[in-house]
């Protein structure tokens, strides 16, 4: 089995969910007591989020590079970013590490071909949702994307900073959701991605008849997988 290399901290309430998600799915796979092979840098979100809100992409990158070259020293095999949002330093990070980084957005879109899905909703922090990083890996796989519009991201955005990055869950704030996921199916969305890996602590399927994407699973299951050389 590989051993998985996660940058997490971002924020580790969601991380924490990687690491139960990764664990049940090689547990699902191979039974007993097996378990993940995994190694954990947990970075301080606070220091992150204000390289983000200052548009200090570069120096953000350069605190996750130095994370993911010390996970390759202890001898992970490959890396795991566990947001959305910090892959717009992907390309950064994977130029001075050796070993591979697996795409949340290119596991989202593996799963939204597995079930058909051409023309999906996005929501995420406006960074996602807004800038071209994220979307065009989607678009480059064939798949439209919608994103809420201006209002609605803002409310997205913030329910995210200022309440699930806080372990905040608020039943307004799971109802305004559901109403934009609502609206975005109307529009033509075939899904919704939950594109912030601190929405599914808000919205799960179990809410809405709207097909969701659910990043953090998708993409926690797939590094368990890739992990065990096997596919879905
Ligand atoms: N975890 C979130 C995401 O998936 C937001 C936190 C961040 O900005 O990294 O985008």
């Amino acid at each position: 089995m590989k051993t998985i290399g996660l940058i997490g901290g971002m924020s580790w309430e969601s991380t924490v969910t990687y690491y139960k998600v990764i664990n049940e799915t090689v547990k699902e796979k191979l039974g007993g007591l097996h378990s993940a092979k995994c190694l954990l840098y947990s970075v301080d979100f606070e220091e992150i989020e204000a390289c983000q809100a200052q548009g200090q992409w570069e120096e953000s990158g350069i605190i996750l590079t130095q994370a993911a070259q010390a996970l390759e020293r202890a001898g992970a095999d490959f890396l795991v970013i566990c947001t959305n949002t910090m892959h717009k330093v992907a390309p950064q990070i994977q130029r001075d590490v050796s070993i591979p980084l697996l795409h949340i957005a290119k596991a989202t879109a593996r799963q939204l071909h597995r079930q058909g899905i051409t023309r999906v909703g996005l929501l995420g922090t406006r960074y996602t949702m807004e800038q071209d990083f994220y979307k065009e890996v989607l678009r480059q796989e064939g798949i439209q994307v919608l994103i809420p519009g201006e209002k609605d991201r803002n409310l997205v955005n913030d329910v995210i900073y200022h309440q699930l990055c806080l372990g905040i869950i608020s039943p307004q704030s799971r109802k305004e959701y559901l109403r934009i996921i609502g609206e975005l199916a109307e529009q033509g969305a075939q899904g919704v991605i939950l594109g912030c890996t601190e929405i599914g602590l808000l919205v799960s399927q179990e809410n809405t008849s709207v097909p969701l994407f659910d990043t953090t699973l998708i993409h926690g299951r797939q590094a368990a997988l890739f992990a065990m050389g096997m596919e879905e």
